[in-house]
């Protein structure tokens, strides 16, 4: 076939662009050819999921976040329990428990949480300290009064089921070009014309799922922003001291998200629960925020900091009451917004992803086998 001047994918017309290709864009793009679209992935890096995604603390915890968040996430559990046959070598979940941990002065959040949940997830509970230190004998006994215990809470193993939802996606006949900036768009006679730094592409719909750029790609369609926020969440990997070993403990969170910490192989993954407001970018961490998280740490626990191995931060986007933004644009044609996954993007998408594709081709909302109902309303972008 003979290419046509100035436009790349021999001028073909796919039915999606999808712009983005960390994990929402990767699963979207897998579900949309699922069912039978013709897609393109255009990733601004040369791989995937360098941003967000490759950043992630990696944990499934059904507890996390608010009610439009936890009935995405459960709606996701029967995926990652079972993904299709050759998705990936191993589980895509590790079973580890969390436990959200309370001072005597937090009790009255420690509750407020289980008076939340405790409705919708039937195996979470209020534990006293005895049992909170029985998961971490390292907590000093003095700092922590009480803990909410959710055992079913998993490990992700993200690396897996990003290359999954690609491996698949492509069988599907899903083309992903990398080092494609997308610069320009523009809608002309029921289309879109892409220009990107690997040249210009055509599809009928655009898929937003550009995280913390999503407003950005939104300014170039020449639709409203929704107020994403990008936030800085910082990481540090501390040394485990030698006589100790950290792999039984479960994620273990400050009820207010001052700090969270996790085993990380035999040594321990630390987080400030920085929320720093920024602008896109590629985030770097602060030393200030790791000296905060290590501190926040051992005041917590008693083992003393000697060695930071590894640091790292990245951008969790959220918009004002921090659900996921997921439809069409209500101004303009054919863009479709898969954004504002903040820092639940990871357990929500497999159900996020079969929502948008569903969205998307306007089949409505997909009927999911949980208690939790998810509404086309309580995501839509129409209700920025
Ligand atoms: C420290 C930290 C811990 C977290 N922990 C968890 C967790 O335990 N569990 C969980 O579920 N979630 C967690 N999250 C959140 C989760 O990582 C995100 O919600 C998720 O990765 C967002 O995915 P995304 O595909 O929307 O964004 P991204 O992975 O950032 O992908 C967006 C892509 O769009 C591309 N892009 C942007 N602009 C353009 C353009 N103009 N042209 C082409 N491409 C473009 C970018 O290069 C990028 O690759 C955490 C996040 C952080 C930072």
């Amino acid at each position: 076939m003979i290419s046509k001047p100035g436009l790349s994918n021999n001028g073909a017309i796919v039915d999606f662009a999808v712009i983005g290709s960390g994990i929402a864009g990767a699963s979207v793009a897998f579900e949309l050819s699922a069912s039978g679209a013709s897609v393109i992935v255009l990733e601004a890096e040369d791989h995937p999921g360098y941003h967000t995604t490759g950043r992630s603390a990696a944990f499934y915890m059904a507890a996390y976040g608010n009610d439009v968040v936890r009935a995405i996430t459960l709606a996701s559990k029967s995926f990652y329990q079972s993904p299709p046959a050759g998705f990936c070598e191993y589980p895509l979940l590790r079973p580890c428990g969390a436990m959200y941990i309370a001072r005597e002065e937090q009790l009255p959040q420690l509750h407020a949480l289980y008076q939340r949940v405790s409705r919708l997830l039937d195996n979470v509970e209020i534990v006293d300290k005895a049992f909170v230190l029985s998961k971490v004998p390292e907590l000093k006994s003095d700092y922590v009064a009480a803990g909410f215990w959710e055992p079913t809470s998993m490990e992700i193993d993200v690396a897996a089921l990003l290359e999954g939802y690609i491996k698949f996606a492509k069988r599907q006949g899903v083309e992903f070009v990398f080092n494609a900036q997308v610069k320009s768009l523009q809608f002309s006679r029921e289309h879109w014309v892409i220009g990107s730094s690997a040249g210009q592409y055509q599809a009928k719909h655009i898929i937003n799922a550009a995280g913390a750029w999503g407003d950005v790609i939104a300014g170039l369609a020449g639709a409203r922003s929704v107020g994403l926020v990008p936030k800085r969440r910082t990481v540090c990997i501390v040394k485990s001291p030698d006589n100790i070993d950290v792999r039984g403990w479960p994620l273990t969170l400050d009820i207010d998200e001052d700090f969270y910490f996790k085993p990380d192989g035999g040594n321990i993954l630390i987080t400030p629960g920085d929320e720093t407001p920024m602008e896109p970018m590629d985030a770097y961490p602060e030393e200030i925020d790791i000296a905060l998280g290590v501190e926040r740490f051992q005041q917590a626990v008693g083992i003393k900091v000697n060695r930071v191995l590894r640091t790292w931060a990245g951008l969790r986007t959220f918009v004002k009451d921090k659900s996921p933004v997921v439809g069409f644009d209500s101004k303009v044609p054919q863009f479709f917004w898969l954004v504002g996954q903040g820092g639940y993007g990871i357990q929500m998408a497999p159900a996020l992803s079969k929502i948008a594709a569903s969205l998307a081709i306007n089949r409505g909302i997909p009927q999911f086998d949980t208690a939790m109902r998810v509404t086309a309303d309580s995501i839509s972008p129409a209700r920025i």
